[in-house]
């Protein structure tokens, strides 16, 4: 079965309408202006990548060096590919008692839908390469680089990812009846606004 990108849990998160408009019916999201400021932000980070990816060890050998010498040690631009899941996970990073997956962020919120992101990076994660210390979840300001948010990875969480997961497959397969939010916050804020035939008003 093809895999779902992790990033879809996050616009499922924000409403499952989106998921079938875009995926289910093939809508395309009208295209936001992109900012000088985002282009800035979005270029930096890539060059951090480059930079680090050229430094930085395979997930293994980070998590043996992590374990066998009791350092922190980090890995950026972590591709993973799970048993429904696949995405490219900003950063991890090793320590010797537990293993913080992060994903960067736009602002200085930890909304739902980008909690919910990461969870689903942690299940690919764990699903690929079955680490033996315990997973935490973390969203980073891509603004100011500082963590916003972070919690252990549970079983909760991972059933609340496969939930998603089985709910998203039913939308894109036409085997659900798809349900738009009712905030009309939402809405108004949503890049497939325009082509919604349920929008909140
Ligand atoms: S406009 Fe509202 S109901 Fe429609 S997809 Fe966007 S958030 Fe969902």
């Amino acid at each position: 079965m093809k895999r779902i990108p992790a990033s879809w849990l996050n616009s499922y998160s924000y409403c499952e309408y989106q998921i079938y408009l875009e995926h289910g019916r093939g809508t395309t999201p009208e295209p936001k202006p992109e900012t000088e400021e985002s282009k800035a932000v979005q270029a930096s980070l890539e060059e951090a990548y480059e930079v680090a990816a050229k430094l930085e060890l395979s997930v293994d050998d980070a998590m043996a060096k992590a374990g066998e010498e009791g350092v922190v040690v980090s890995a950026r631009g972590v591709a993973v590919e799970g048993v429904d899941l696949e995405g490219c996970i900003d950063e991890i990073v090793f320590m010797p008692d537990r293993i913080l997956v992060i994903d960067d962020k736009p602002g200085d919120m930890a909304w739902p839908g980008s909690r919910m992101q990461t969870w689903g990076y942690c299940v690919a994660f764990e699903e690929q390469y079955r680490p033996t210390l315990p997973i935490m979840a973390g969203i980073r300001s891509q603004d100011t680089g500082y963590e916003v948010w972070a919690q252990p990875f549970a079983q909760g969480h991972r059933e609340e990812v496969q939930r998603a997961i089985f709910r998203i497959r039913q939308l894109i397969d036409g085997e659900a009846i798809p349900v738009g939010t009712r905030n009309r916050r939402k809405c108004k804020a949503c890049r497939l606004a325009a082509a919604c035939d349920v929008r909140a008003e």
